[in-house]
C-alpha cells in the first residue's frame, strides 16, 4: 500500500511506515499544492498538514484512499462530515502537543505584558542611553486577570502555568462549569469586561470563526492583552488592528493569522505585537511524537482497525468505510 507524506517531517514517522511495509512518499517542502493532490490520487494512506485543504472536492479525486492522518490536534482544514460520508476514518495527535503549545501562550504573555518587542526594537535602534526608572514599563503579571477561552487541554495546561505567576484564572468554553476545574467559568461577556489578557484555546469552527470581531474587542477591558495561539480566522485580523491603533487593546500576542501565511501589515505597525509563524507545537521533540502518532494511527486504520485519536469514530463499521477498505490497489 502506498502512504503520502506531505512535507517532511521530524523524527522517525516515515522510517516506521515502511518497516511496517508501505511504499511511503515524502514530498518536499517546496512542492507545489497541486503534486499533493495528484499524489494523493495514488495514496491509500495519507499524513497530511493543517495547510493542506482537504475539502470534498480534493477528496472525490482521492478514490484509492483509506485513512487520513492529520500531523495537528485542530482539523479545520479537513471536511470531517465528507470523510464520514465516504468511509474515510481521520486522525489527529492531541495531548502530545499541549504543553509546547501552551508554552508558546505564556512566551506571548510575558512578551506582551512586558512589552519585548518595543524594548528589543529601541535596543536595536541605538536609543538605549542608560537605565531610568520609567524606562519600557509594563506589567506584573502578578494580581491580573487572565481570562481563557476554550478550556481544553491547551487552555487548562495554559491556566496552570500562568497561576504559577500569580495570574487570577477564570474561563469561558462551550459546555459551561467544569466541576473538576479550580477556576472560575464565566460568561464570554463577563471574561471579556473583566479580563486583563485574554488567551484563546477554541477549535477553529463556524461557531468560533470571528467570535473576537468588531464588538467583542470594543468589550474588552481598556488596556488589556489578546493573545491567539488556536487559529487565525477566530480573530478578525482587520478589526485587531484597529483596536489595537485606537489604544483600546494594549497589545497582541499571535502565533496564528487570518490569512496564513500572510499577516495583517496593520499588525506590524503595532509596538506591542508579537508577531509568530505557527509555532506553536514547534519543538523537536514535540514535531517528533507528532509524527510517530499519526504513523502509527494511520497503520491501525490502515489494517482495519479502529485507529486511537480516530475524530470521526463514527466511520467505523458503516458500509461506506467497509467499501473503501475493501476496495484498493
Ligand atoms: P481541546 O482539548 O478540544 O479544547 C478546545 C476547547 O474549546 C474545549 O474546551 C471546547 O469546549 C472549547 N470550545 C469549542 N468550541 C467553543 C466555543 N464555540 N466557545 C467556547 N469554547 C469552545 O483542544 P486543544 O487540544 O486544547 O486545542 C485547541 C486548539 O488549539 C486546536 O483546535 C488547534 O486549532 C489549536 N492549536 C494550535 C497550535 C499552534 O501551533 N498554534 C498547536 C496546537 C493546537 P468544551 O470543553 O465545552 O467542549
Amino acid at each position: 500500500m502506498r502512504i503520502l507524506i506531505s512535507r517532511p517531517l521530524p523524527g522517525g514517522a516515515a522510517d516506521f511506515l515502511r518497516r511496517c511495509g508501505y511504499q511511503v512518499t515524502v514530498l518536499p517542502d517546496d512542492r507545489p499544492q497541486e503534486q499533493f493532490q495528484r499524489e494523493l490520487a495514488q495514496a491509500d494512506g495519507v499524513i497530511c498538514l493543517l495547510s493542506d485543504p482537504m475539502g470534498a472536492a480534493v477528496l472525490a479525486e482521492a478514490a484509492r484512499l483509506r485513512a487520513i492522518a492529520t500531523y495537528a490536534v485542530g482539523y479545520n482544514n479537513i471536511d470531517i462530515a465528507a470523510c464520514t460520508r465516504a468511509g474515510l476514518p481521520v486522525t489527529n495527535t492531541p495531548d502530545v502537543l499541549t504543553d509546547a503549545t501552551a508554552d508558546v501562550a505564556m512566551i506571548l504573555i510575558l512578551m506582551t505584558m512586558r512589552r519585548v518587542p518595543d524594548a528589543m526594537r529601541y535596543l536595536a535602534d541605538g536609543r538605549f542611553t542608560g537605565w531610568k526608572p520609567d524606562l519600557l514599563l509594563g506589567r506584573d503579571l502578578r494580581g491580573k486577570n487572565l481570562g481563557i477561552v476554550g478550556m481544553g487541554r491547551i487552555g487548562q495546561a495554559v491556566a496552570r502555568r500562568a497561576e504559577a505567576f500569580g495570574m487570577k484564572i477564570f474561563y469561558h468554553t462551550r459546555s459551561g462549569p467544569k466541576p473538576d476545574l479550580p477556576w472560575p467559568h464565566l460568561s464570554f461577556d463577563a471574561l471579556l469586561a473583566e479580563a486583563d489578557v485574554i488567551s484563546i484555546h477554541v477549535p477553529l469552527t463556524d461557531a468560533t470563526r470571528h467570535l473576537f470581531g468588531p464588538a467583542q474587542l470594543r468589550r474588552m477591558k481598556p488596556g488589556a492583552v489578546l493573545i491567539n495561539t488556536a487559529r487565525g480566522p477566530v480573530v478578525d485580523e482587520a478589526a485587531l488592528v484597529e483596536a489595537l491603533a485606537s489604544g483600546h487593546l494594549a497589545g497582541a500576542g499571535l502565533d496564528v493569522f487570518e490569512e496564513e501565511p500572510k499577516v495583517h501589515p496593520g499588525l506590524w505597525q503595532h509596538p506591542n505585537a508579537v508577531l509568530l509563524p505557527h509555532i506553536g507545537s514547534g519543538t523537536l521533540e514535540t514535531r517528533s511524537e507528532m509524527g510517530m502518532m499519526a504513523a502509527r494511527s494511520l497503520h491501525e486504520a490502515l489494517s482495519g482497525r479502529r485507529a486511537p485519536f480516530t475524530v470521526n469514530p463514527e466511520v467505523y463499521d458503516t458500509p461506506a468505510w467497509r467499501q473503501r477498505l475493501g476496495s484498493g490497489a
